[in-house]
This record gives structure tokens, C-alpha cells and sequence, in this order.
């Protein structure tokens, strides 16, 4: 077992991840200083303290986030977190993350990413709903349709998003549905947005699998996280035939090398308090970590950033690594993944499905109409290819992984677009 120190040594800031790919591929694209530099730094970040009322009676004070790191090719997008271990770097990674993935997707949209140091698990749906609306408020004046659009992320989902959008209308006093995506289906919600992120997860492995000439039908996978991401991309492959062989939340990882029915374990969780502690159709592994370096050809990390690290890497068996999460793995574990010759397509791509259909949530709402699922579907499946097929031609044509292309596509159309707009 690592001691305190050594894995401490091995963890890595998300903010020095996402630098450190990002002065590669800036080092590569030749990038000028001057443009580099304003790509560096986000465009504003903005603090807040939120006393809310507590069940108990009690006021608490809770600190809020929201970064916005560029708004160069339009509105800036992304998630709110609710987590404890939310704080200003991990936001302003984030909050990057985004910009580099609206560009590598190709939709007009720029990057942000909130967050509030909190533990949703431990408090009320009341407290929760009195956060949320707090922090909208405390953020009226940065979010907007045209401004800056809010998402769900870690923590949050549908109804947090239906409160955002209640108090910032309230604040305008006209009810604003572009406000916000991922919103439930009733509040101007997209078909396909809850299933979004995992879909295009799953496009990008089937993607993957074709360039590396591996058989779907003998392909094994295992996936870490079962929430939103974890959980639907799960099931999608599983429907696709492949087979998964370890799943994972907190509780622990899960391991059945005859394939998972992944219904049958959602079923599981969503009747047992969201948790797959207990569940018996898998064997529990001694550890939750055990998932990342099973026997499994696909590995898709969905849970959260920096669990792929050097004291791990060299130990994973996978041929394929899909980032379901947002800097799943650290920048120091790179060489070693690359020496191992395994692929992974990057976070910023492979989980962009989830804004893509944002951006289609935007779009219906601005419109007034709804897009029937077919449609939403087929939309993003055809992005999402688009993407995978654009940045495995830059990896050939530079002669790097699928990572530093990715960055590459991204880096490049916002520092193009940045110099055609003008700088003053
Ligand atoms: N939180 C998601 C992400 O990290 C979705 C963001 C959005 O839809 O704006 O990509």
C-alpha cells in the first residue's frame, strides 16, 4: 500500500494537469506568447459566500464558485459541482476543460464551470434547494442565454438546474428557459440530455475500437462510477454487446467476468439509496481501486479527475481508456500509458456528448420547439464522430496520441478565432 507521502507525490492538481497538456499542444501549434497567455488565465472567476438557513435552524456559510474562462467562440458553458472537494483550481481546470472541449466538438459556445464546497449527501432536499437558489442569485448577473450558461455536473442533476432557472427568472422577471440546460423534460428539458454524456462516450469507444480493429463482440470493459455518466454508458454498451465485467461507485468495485447486466444493477442501485453496496449479482473487489487495473479491455473512468496516476498506470491491463470523467488521468501518468502503447481518448472529447446536447437544449428553447429524440440522436452521434474522425487525423498527421491532438484542434480554433476578433 502507498504511504500518505508517496500517493500524495503521485496525486495531481487538475489545474497543473490541464496546463501541462495544454503548454504541449500550445508548444507544438507554435502558439505566440501573447495568445498564450490570455489562454492561460481565465477571463473572470467570480467568489461568493452563501449563508443558508439549515433544517436545524442554524445558518451556514457555504462558498460558491463560478469561472469563466473564455468566452472567445460565444456564450461560455458548464456544469455546477456540488462536492466537498470543490475549490478554486479545480473549477478553473474545469472551467478550461470546457472551452477545450466546445471547440473540439465545434459548437459556438466558450468555457465555465461552478461549484460550491458542499456534500449534497448530507443535507435535505430543502437546504439543497435553498443553495441553489442562493448561489443563482448570488449569480444573476453572470449567468444569461447570452451570457453564461449553467449545466449539471457532479452533484447535481435536473432539478437543481429547474431551481436555477426559477430564481434567475424571478430575478428578471420573465421566465428565461436558456438559462440553463439539463433542466427536466417539463421545464424545456432536451430528450436525450440525461443519457447525453454516456452516449457519446459510447460513440467514441465504438469509434476507438474500429481504428484499433477490436471485436465489439469479444470486447470486455469495466467502468468506474456508476452515477449519470457512469451508469448510462454502461448500459449503452452493455446493449451494444459488450461485455462489462466491473462496475464501481463509492461503496466499491464489482466484478463478474461472465458480463454485468447492467439493468439489472441500475435497478439495484436506484432501490438501495443510489448505492451498489450490497449488490450481489458481482463479486466485491478488496478495493474500489482494484477496478482501474482489472482485466478488462476497455477501461472508462467515470467517476472524477486524477485516479489515473503513477502509482497505477503501469499496472493497468486495458488496450483502451475512454475518459467518461474530466481529467480522469493526470498529466504525470501520460508517459507511461503512452510507453504501454494503450489509446485513451481524452475527456475532451470523449464526454463532450453531454454539452453537445446542452447546446441543442439551448437552441429548442431559444426556438420554442422540441426535437424528438431521433433527432437529438442522431445529431450528436454524428458531432461526436465528426470529432473522434477530426482529431484521430490530427494524431496521425502530428504523429501524437489522441490527448495532445485533441488539445491541438481546440487550442488552435480558439487562438484563430481570438485573433480574428481582435485584441485591442
Ligand atoms: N458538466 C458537463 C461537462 O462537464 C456538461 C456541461 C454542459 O452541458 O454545459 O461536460
Amino acid at each position: 500500500m502507498a504511504t500518505p507521502s508517496a500517493s500524495s507525490h503521485e496525486k495531481e492538481n487538475p489545474l497543473e494537469s490541464m496546463m501541462s497538456r495544454f503548454d504541449g499542444a500550445a508548444q507544438i501549434l507554435g502558439l505566440d506568447p501573447e495568445t498564450y497567455s490570455v489562454l492561460k488565465n481565465p477571463a473572470k472567476q467570480v467568489i461568493v459566500s452563501l449563508p443558508v438557513t439549515m433544517d436545524n435552524g442554524k445558518v451556514k456559510v457555504f462558498e460558491g464558485y463560478r469561472v469563466i474562462h473564455s468566452t472567445v467562440l460565444g456564450p461560455s458553458k458548464g456544469g455546477i459541482r456540488f462536492d466537498m472537494g470543490v475549490n478554486l483550481d479545480e473549477v478553473k481546470a474545469l472551467a478550461a476543460w470546457m472551452t477545450w472541449k466546445c471547440a473540439v466538438v465545434d459548437i459556438p459556445y466558450g468555457g465555465a464551470k461552478g461549484g460550491i464546497t458542499c456534500d449534497p449527501r448530507a443535507m435535505s432536499k430543502g437546504e439543497i434547494e435553498r443553495l441553489t437558489r442562493s448561489y443563482t442569485l448570488s449569480m444573476a448577473d453572470i449567468f444569461g442565454p447570452d451570457k453564461d450558461i449553467p449545466a449539471p455536473d457532479m452533484g447535481t442533476s435536473a432539478i437543481e438546474m429547474a431551481w436555477l432557472m426559477d430564481e434567475f427568472s424571478k430575478t428578471k422577471g420573465q421566465t428565461t428557459l436558456a438559462v440553463v440546460t439539463g433542466k427536466p423534460l417539463v421545464l424545456g428539458g432536451s430528450l436525450g440530455r440525461t443519457e447525453a454524456t454516456g452516449r457519446g462516450i459510447m460513440v467514441s469507444t465504438f469509434a476507438a475500437m474500429q481504428k484499433l480493429r477490436m471485436n465489439p463482440n469479444k470486447a470486455t470493459c469495466a467502468v468506474q462510477g456508476f452515477g449519470n455518466v457512469g451508469s448510462n454508458t454502461a448500459k449503452l454498451l452493455d446493449e451494444r454487446g459488450i461485455k462489462i465485467v466491473c462496475i464501481s461507485d463509492i461503496s466499491g468495485a464489482y466484478w463478474n467476468e461472465n458480463g454485468i447486466d447492467i439493468k439489472d444493477a441500475i435497478l439495484y442501485r436506484d432501490e438501495n439509496n443510489g448505492s451498489l453496496e450490497g449488490y450481489g449479482n458481482a463479486d466485491k473487489m478488496d478495493s474500489a481501486d482494484d477496478l482501474l487495473t482489472c482485466k478488462a479491455g476497455i477501461l472508462v473512468p467515470a467517476a472524477k479527475e486524477d485516479v489515473i496516476t503513477l502509482a497505477n498506470a503501469s499496472k493497468i491491463q486495458a488496450r483502451l481508456i475512454v475518459e467518461g470523467a474530466n481529467g480522469p488521468t493526470n498529466s504525470k501518468a501520460d508517459e507511461i500509458i503512452n510507453e504501454k502503447g494503450i489509446t485513451v481518448v481524452p475527456d475532451i472529447l470523449a464526454n463532450a456528448g453531454g454539452v453537445t446536447v446542452s447546446y441543442f437544449e439551448w437552441v429548442q428553447n431559444r426556438l420554442g420547439m422540441r426535437w424528438p429524440l431521433e433527432r437529438v440522436n442522431r445529431r450528436s452521434d454524428r458531432i461526436m464522430k465528426e470529432a473522434f474522425d477530426h482529431v484521430y487525423k490530427i494524431s496521425k498527421e502530428y504523429q501524437v496520441p489522441l490527448r495532445t491532438a485533441a488539445y491541438i484542434v481546440a487550442i488552435d480554433k480558439v487562438a484563430q478565432t481570438y485573433k480574428l476578433r481582435g485584441v485591442y
